[in-house]
């Protein structure tokens, strides 16, 4: 080999080597498959070349790509894959040399046309993890040249880069496709949210209005007790809707939060006195430890009763009959804690990592035999982080539950030392 030789094969792999990491950095699909059949063609000195990819609703290959100038009509030509050049090249994964086009069969009549007075060929697979993805295709060596193993050599390593590249391309396009799709759905889920809720909301709020003041009316203990049944669906319903409607103000982050001092012992022992009759009905025992001391953090009085409010509802619902259910509030150091605590069902390790999750349940929502949503832990976890807060549980199946929630104490509080009493279930009352 001359000097001259070693040069030219010198910089045709700088060439390649450069070609590689500009085909590595370039994502843009249309934008890749024009930059490897511009590559092909300057790697291997042809006239010209043609990218070919499968085509899953036609079953045949089609041009995606060439250097050619009547780009558009080449690219609605199809390649049948039995008894074409390309087709051949796709299904053996091996390159193929035509030296002499016009007299090979398999350089159909109608590729001839496509790719110009074709003489000379050289096709070869891109293959990626073993399949062919597509076959690159060069047209007649400049010169009337013979077309060499060098040619082929450095065809194939550019192809086999060029596949990488394509898929990589592919899969970010199938990446933002389907994220579109989420978004898109996730869009339509909340609108249909909004609307549900508001409409509800009405027709709701007049049942428990009416039943409330019929009750009041009426002195029949039978109709009385009737009533009640009314009145608490159309609570548990209400409260639903809530649910409901707090979930698109969360999701863009819309939902107001009224700041004021709030009191969390005080609120505490009130939310869990309204879910008395609730655990009595089941004779689970709930009891509230709540320090003499008070704590004050800055938040939506509202919103921290819903957390309460919804982790109590879940306690008593998944605890059995005769069980138990604590609230305990703690001071840690520049925190509050409200822990939750029951002895009822728990919940499997492998649920844990999703329960916060919205609209998730532990049973498929047709076969539990809880009412609910799957929204009131995701509510919760949201109103918690917007108070800079943080939830968790710690729950053990078949033993019980304990969700806690952390919100940072009012400033001056925070920084002032205070003893707080160990939880003991004896003495909570
Ligand atoms: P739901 O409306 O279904 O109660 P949540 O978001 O409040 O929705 O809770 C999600 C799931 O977490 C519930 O379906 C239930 O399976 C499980 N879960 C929540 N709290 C408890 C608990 N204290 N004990 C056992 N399982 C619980």
């Amino acid at each position: 080999m001359s000097f001259g030789d070693i040069d030219q094969k010198i910089n045709r792999l700088e060439r390649l080597l450069e070609v590689s990491r500009f085909l590595g950095a370039s994502l843009e699909i249309e934008e890749l498959l024009q930059s490897i059949v511009n590559a092909a063609s300057e790697l291997s000195e042809s006239e010209s070349s043609a990218l070919l990819m499968y085509e899953g609703e036609t079953k045949l290959l089609k041009f995606v790509a060439t250097t050619n100038e009547e780009k558009e009509s080449i690219k609605r030509i199809r390649v049948p894959i039995e008894n074409s050049l390309a087709g051949t090249v796709y299904n053996q994964r091996q390159s193929i040399v035509v030296r002499d086009a016009r007299n090979d069969p398999r350089v159909s009549f109608e590729i001839q046309k496509v790719l110009g007075n074709a003489y000379s060929l050289i096709a070869v697979p891109m293959l990626f993890r073993g399949e062919t993805i597509g076959v690159i295709e060069t047209i007649n060596k400049r010169n009337r040249l013979d077309y060499s193993n060098d040619d082929v050599n450095i065809l194939e390593t550019l192809a086999s880069q060029a596949a990488v590249a394509v898929m990589s391309s592919l899969m970010l396009e199938e990446m933002r496709t389907a994220y579109q799709e989420l978004e898109e759905s996730e869009r339509k889920k909340s609108d249909f949210i909004a609307i549900a809720s508001h409409e509800l909301r009405t027709p709701i709020g007049l049942i428990l209005g009416h039943a409330t003041t019929v009750y009041d009316g009426i002195t029949d203990p039978n109709l009385k007790q009737q009533l009640e049944v009314i009145v608490r669906s159309a609570t548990r319903l209400k409260k639903i809707v809530e649910d409901f409607s707090s979930i698109p103000g969360l999701q863009e982050g819309a939902t107001p939060v009224f700041r004021k001092k709030v009191g969390i012992s005080n609120l505490v022992s009130e939310v869990t006195a309204s879910f008395k009759k609730q655990a009595h009905f089941k004779n689970i025992t709930l009891k509230c430890n709540t320090p003499q001391q008070e704590f004050q953090v800055e938040g939506d009085r509202e919103k921290l009763a819903l957390v309460l409010s919804n982790l109590l509802e879940n306690a008593v619902s998944y605890t059995n009959n005769n069980g138990h259910v604590y609230v305990t509030v703690e001071r840690l150091s520049g925190y509050v804690k409200v822990s939750v605590i029951d002895n009822g069902i728990g919940i499997p390790a492998k649920d844990l990592p999703r329960i916060f999750d919205r609209f998730y349940q532990v049973e498929g929502h047709l076969r539990r035999r809880h009412g609910g949503m799957g929204l009131g832990l995701s509510v919760a976890k949201a109103m918690v982080e917007m108070h800079n807060g943080q939830i968790w549980v710690e729950s053990v199946e078949g033993k019980g539950s304990n969700f806690s929630f952390l919100l940072p104490l009012k400033d001056a509080q925070a920084t002032r030392p205070s003893k707080v009493p160990a939880f003991e279930p004896g003495s909570l009352v």
